[in-house]
């Protein structure tokens, strides 16, 4: 199996691109499993979710991977800058 650089039972992860903390999968009560990735000079974490997620949509594609995980971080910018966010269930909305 490839190794994507995955941090597995890293205790303060966090996804920057779903905001999860905690693994999604009822069996597993373990911390998300994340991946530092750089991004405009800046250290984000994507969880493993996000990550097959975006490369998915992507079909594989590299710069088009870049493009969506640029997109979605701006678009999480501006709504932490409207502070929509401030009491926002995320685990609800699953976003
Ligand atoms: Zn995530």
């Amino acid at each position: 199996m490839r190794n994507f650089g995955f941090q597995y039972k890293k205790k303060d992860a966090f996804c920057n691109f779903c905001s999860r903390t905690k693994n999604p999968h009822p069996d597993f009560n373990e911390p998300i499993v994340v991946k530092k990735i750089k991004f405009n000079n800046k250290a984000l974490f994507i969880c493993i979710n996000c990550h097959f997620d975006f490369l998915e949509r992507a079909d594989g594609n590299e710069d088009v991977f870049n493009n969506l995980i640029a997109e979605k971080y701006n678009l999480i910018n501006l709504l932490q800058k409207a502070n929509i966010f401030k009491n926002f269930d995320y685990e609800k909305y699953k976003l």
